[in-house]
């Protein structure tokens, strides 16, 4: 059981004089003690959590503090809080300490979250299951020999087994709702646009987006709200004003919702997960929604056209570990040309290396027509039938996942069996739309089931509204 599933409740206790933020967090860095062999956490800033939770006591107590107060809140390891170390879970940035703060963190800060530590996940955000870790796997909460899922897998795990109240992942092809959707968390991707990637290690930019791991739909309609907007230092985020998120969520109203039939009928998915969605959709249906079964024959086509297009994106943004400028460097090399080579092989894992080479070679004179450009033009094409199916529906659903989560090593030597275990999760991505991955309770052994729900660019509004709805939170 955890102890607080939203700020809303620790807020009330911390107004009411019945709860100490320094106790609140006290109560958080004993629960990570007691599971540290999760491996959820690559640190815990325990110092300056601990200065942060007097100072925001401080303004508790004379009525000034901000809209996140009470929220002890965990940072996937690839976004950047200033004097405190970043590593992308790689051997590469092992002991690398930020010299700035991301726009999200400065966002947090302002309205007085406290940044509780950095959280395992894959290596560079490359995996679906936090395998490739340079500092090992997370261990799912609900069955230890169960991945945690990816890459955001210290995230979901701490939010899961209530080591902080929530956590930021980062979402380029489903990131942080498919362990969401392992772990029982709620599993947050906006708009691609809506939250600024400024100080987030790039993987793939014009996929990367910052999204939230809770457990209500409150705290993500709050965390939304504080963090999305403009920001001068990344010029994709959109201009458009960000609505009071969680002002509006009980605000929901009647919607017009599409099933993505082939996304259902698809022989590899779980029986038990297409039994848990088609009864959450009777309960969307209860609850006065209209929905239809629509056919999207773009199914095969997904996870190529996201495999050739962020590997190659990797392969240019990941140019910059060179040795030289920051990272890790071999001492031995003889030569400019053998530190490149020597320091990149060694501080690179396996799946990254496999992506550079992969995202090279898609790249390259003779190939970039055959594989980057057909898979930037197949972007289009989703892109475009994605956006004809929202003319005529509110939301779409699918599942977030093909199975539940899997056994630790079951998928990690076959990286085909991975990469297509994304399938349902990769649509949003390329198609740059928000989605959430809602947490439909456990099967027979106890993994936790999950529901995707996708809407029209920009309308997490009706997205968080629809979520609180359907999981009655209000109750
Ligand atoms: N599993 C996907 C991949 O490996 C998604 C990763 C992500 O969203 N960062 O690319």
């Amino acid at each position: 059981m955890k102890k607080y599933t939203s700020l809303t409740e620790i807020q009330g206790k911390l107004t009411q004089k019945q709860l100490k933020l320094q106790d609140l967090l006290s109560y958080y860095f004993e629960q990570i003690e007691k599971n540290k062999h999760l491996n959820a956490f690559n640190e815990v800033f325990f110092d300056s959590a601990k200065l942060q939770a007097i100072a925001v006591q401080e303004k508790i107590n004379q009525g000034t503090a901000g809209k996140l107060a009470g929220m002890v809140i965990g940072l996937k390891d690839n976004i950047c809080y200033q004097d405190h170390q970043v590593s992308a879970s790689s051997k590469m940035l092992e002991g690398f300490v930020s010299p700035y703060s991301s726009t999200v963190v400065k966002r947090l800060i302002q309205e007085d979250a406290i940044i509780i530590g950095r959280l395992n996940c894959d290596e560079f955000a490359m995996g679906g299951s936090n395998e490739t870790s340079y500092f090992g796997p997370v261990k799912n909460a609900a069955d230890e020999e169960r991945v945690a899922g990816g890459s955001s897998g210290g995230s979901a795990v701490a939010v899961q087994a209530d080591l902080c109240l929530a956590a930021l992942g980062t979402d380029t092809g489903g990131s942080v709702r498919q362990p969401a959707a392992f772990c029982g968390c709620i599993g947050f991707k906006p708009t691609y646009g809506r939250i600024s990637r400024y100080g987030i290690i790039a993987y793939a930019s014009s996929f990367d987006q910052v999204g939230t791991l809770t457990s209500s739909v409150s705290d993500a309609a709050l965390l939304m709200e504080v963090l999305a907007g403009a920001d001068e230092q990344d010029s994709t985020v959109s201009s458009l004003p960000v609505p009071e998120y969680s002002k509006f969520i009980t605000q929901g109203g009647k919607k017009k919702i599409a099933v993505l039939e082939e996304t259902i009928s698809n022989e590899a998915l779980d029986p038990e997960i297409r039994q848990t969605i088609l009864a959450a959709i009777e309960k969307l249906k209860s609850q006065g929604h209209t929905i239809d079964y629509v056919s999207f024959d773009l199914l095969d086509y997904l996870v190529p056209a996201y495999y050739v297009l962020t590997t190659a994106e990797a392969s240019s943004n990941l140019s910059r570990y060179d040795g030289v400028h920051y990272g890790y460097r071999n001492k031995d090399a003889k030569n400019l040309t053998s530190l490149y080579k020597l320091s990149r092989s060694e501080g690179f894992g396996e799946e990254v290396k496999r992506r550079i080479l992969l995202g090279t070679f898609v790249l390259s004179t003779g190939y970039y027509d055959a594989y980057y450009q057909k898979a930037q033009q197949v972007r289009r094409l989703i892109r475009e039938k994605v956006e004809a199916l929202l003319q005529n529906y509110d939301m779409l659903i699918s599942p977030v996942t093909p199975t539940p989560a899997f056994k630790m090593g079951e998928n990690i030597q076959d990286p085909l069996v991975m990469y297509m275990a994304d399938i349902y999760t990769v649509l949003a991505s390329l198609a740059g739309i928000p989605a959430v991955a809602l947490p439909l309770g456990n099967n027979a052994v106890g993994l936790p089931l999950s529901i995707q729900l996708m809407t029209k660019h920009f309308n997490e509004q009706e997205l968080l509204a629809l979520s609180y709805s359907f999981l009655n939170e209000a109750q």
